[in-house]
């Protein structure tokens, strides 16, 4: 084994690159930061090449002194925080000191800084960490950070970016969520030259409403809650106005943009009752309690907080959305009287700091079935469904066999939900939706397994309005996306073509299945999604397509559903999630009626 040695500083700034600016939207965030916890009024972003050939943050913040200047790009330097006890209670956006130092390492970078009292201003050039003397410069007072060439000095890492429009897409996003936080700040994005985003100061509201536009300006619901120290307020969208990502969801805790599990949690249980749950709702909400009860310094981008109460947060979240929503939820559904109930005289959900809630962040395991129809849910005719649905089976739906299949032959539909069927052992109840969900998971994936899930094209292709990042995706993952069965098009900016879609899923929505998918990949995104995500993908788009609750089936139908269930069991893959059916015996039958006793 070689010796032990210190690694050099620059190594050192290598690695903490990989960890806080792992992309140009990471450097552009901690760009963004500084400007804010400088004070700056208005800040201004150029970009080039998705970001990664040049990256520039404009502010007219408090500036740097020209002494400081080399220390603003040294690690562990930071005006922010001296000592243990600011720490605990930081509220700036930075306080680490290593952002700037990192960004250095692994670009070429120049500081023009300019304070307030200053005749002129003062620049610092780094290349790849090394640093060149501080010269007099002219530049407005305020700070600008030029990045050129993120990463040029670590391949292993530029390996990692993805296409322009992907790379841009992620920016913009950022862009979106700190400009969401701070409206007061006027706000502009440009790429490649053109203008993308631009925003003045404003007030909350409207600039929520500017950057989630009109239909989620018509649907959201303003709250603003406060109890034993915490606020909750911000704008939630209805549950009518619902997204299938989690593309609109807007938490901050302190002015500081976070995804987390517990917040997650609250949100999915406040809108138990009144979403579809696979789709997911939209909103703006801050959440402000004392510095000292959260803990941001979980992680280097921090995007993660851990609470001091987990237990009274997330109760406090969950009271606050749910009364937020209460009359929403009411108008929202049809038939209000079904609702069972919103929970808000009941006991809130407990949250357990443990809880292994797959369910509360990613709701697609298989087996899920949609809560019934709080949202309508677009369905066809049933004509034809059968022969869309199996077609394996036409015309041997009741085969003349004096044996009785496992799962019986079928006697019913109940409540647009269950088939009944009769078998040697006595009821056999299915739930329609799970069965068939199952069957065409199990079908996706066998297809995958022996190479690509066989596509069907599309007579007349199918269009989808997509953003940015989601005809980036499409152009980088037309591999991955071919072997799911799915053939897409960028037919124009932000338009996409559906040209084929897989098999097995004949009877669902070819845009609104592509874009699930997209949104899917999308989220996981980087890297290789298929393989990592290939369960979950393949489990939404077997929701997706299967037979929905309140489609009336006929005889033939329901008994080529057994079919392919005993069929799909037979071929010994593990039940995943809850039951697809159950058996209620004869025996039990008697016994309801206290018969033979
Ligand atoms: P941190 O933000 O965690 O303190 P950074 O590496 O991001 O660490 O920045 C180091 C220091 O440089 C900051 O503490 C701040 O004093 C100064 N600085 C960075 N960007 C700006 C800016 N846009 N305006 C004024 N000062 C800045
Ligand atoms: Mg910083």
């Amino acid at each position: 084994m070689p010796p032990i040695q210190r690694l050099s500083d620059l190594l050192i700034n290598q690695i903490a690159a990989g960890e806080v600016v792992d992309r140009p939207a990471a450097a552009l965030k901690e760009l963004l930061e500084n400007s804010l916890d400088a004070g700056a009024t208005s800040v201004h972003v150029e970009l080039a090449g998705g970001g990664t050939q040049r990256l520039r943050v404009v502010d007219d913040g408090a500036g740097i002194a020209k002494e400081e200047l080399p220390l603003a790009l040294a690690r562990h330097a930071t005006s922010k925080i001296a000592t243990l006890e600011d720490l605990e209670r930081v509220a700036s956006l930075g306080f680490r000191g290593e952002a700037l130092a990192s960004i250095a390492a692994v670009s070429h970078l120049s500081l023009v800084s300019r304070r307030h009292a200053e005749r002129h201003a003062w620049r610092i050039e780094s290349s790849g960490g090394r640093l060149a003397p501080v010269e007099p410069a002219t530049g407005a007072e305020g700070t600008s950070v030029e990045l050129r060439e993120l990463y040029f000095n670590t391949p292993a890492r530029r390996k990692f970016l993805r296409t322009e429009a992907t790379e841009l897409g992620h920016c913009e996003e950022v862009f979106k969520r700190i400009a969401m936080s701070r409206p007061e700040v006027a706000m502009s994005l440009q790429h490649n030259g053109r203008a993308q985003l631009r925003v003045p100061p404003q007030s909350f509201t409207d600039r929520a409403h500017a950057l989630l536009g009109a239909e989620f300006a018509s649907a959201c619901i303003s709250l603003d809650e406060r109890s034993a120290g915490l606020r909750l307020h911000g704008l939630l969208a209805s549950p009518t106005f619902n997204r299938s990502a989690r593309d609109y969801q807007y938490f901050f805790v302190n002015g500081r943009f976070v995804r987390d599990r517990l917040v997650a949690h609250a949100v999915r249980e406040a809108y138990h009752d009144v979403l579809h749950e696979q789709r997911f709702p939209a909103f703006v909400l801050f959440f402000e309690l004392d510095p000292a009860k959260v803990d941001v310094n979980v992680h280097p981008t921090k995007t993660e907080v851990r609470f001091r109460d987990p237990r009274a947060v997330h109760q406090f979240l969950f009271h606050a959305m749910s009364k937020a929503l209460a009359p929403a939820a009411v108008s929202a559904s049809p038939s209000a009287s079904e609702l069972p109930a919103l929970r808000l005289g009941s006991a809130p959900p407990i949250w357990q700091p443990g809880l292994s809630s797959a369910g509360a962040t990613h709701p697609t395991a298989v087996g899920f079935m949609p809560r019934r129809e709080h949202i309508p849910l677009a369905s066809r005719q049933p004509t034809g469904l059968y022969d869309v649905l199996f077609p394996s089976h036409q015309g041997s739906a009741v085969p003349e066999t004096s044996e009785t299949p496992p799962l019986g032959y079928a006697l019913a539909q109940l409540a647009g939900v269950y088939v009944l069927a009769q078998n040697a052992q006595g009821l056999v109840i299915v739930d329609m939706h799970a069965a068939h969900e199952r069957i065409l998971y199990e079908k996706l994936k066998r297809a995958l397994d022996h190479d690509a899930v066989p596509t069907q094209s599309l007579l007349i292709p199918a269009t989808l309005r997509a953003s940015r990042l989601e005809t980036g995706l499409v152009e980088e993952h037309a591999d991955a996306l071919r072997r799911l069965g799915f053939e897409l098009a960028v037919v124009g900016p932000d338009t996409l073509a559906v040209r084929s879609m897989p098999a097995p899923l004949g009877d669902a929505d070819p845009a609104q299945l592509a874009r699930d998918v997209l949104l899917e990949i999308e989220e996981y995104g980087a890297g290789n999604a298929l393989h990592q995500r290939r369960d979950q993908i393949l489990a939404t788009m077997a929701c997706h397509a299967a037979v929905r609750a309140n489609r009336s089936l006929t005889i033939p139908e329901m008994n080529a559903l057994l079919r392919d269930m005993e069929a799909t069991e037979r071929s010994g893959q593990c039940n995943h999630g809850r039951p697809t059916w159950t058996q209620v015996t004869i025996a039990e039958l008697d016994r309801l009626f206290q018969r033979g006793e």
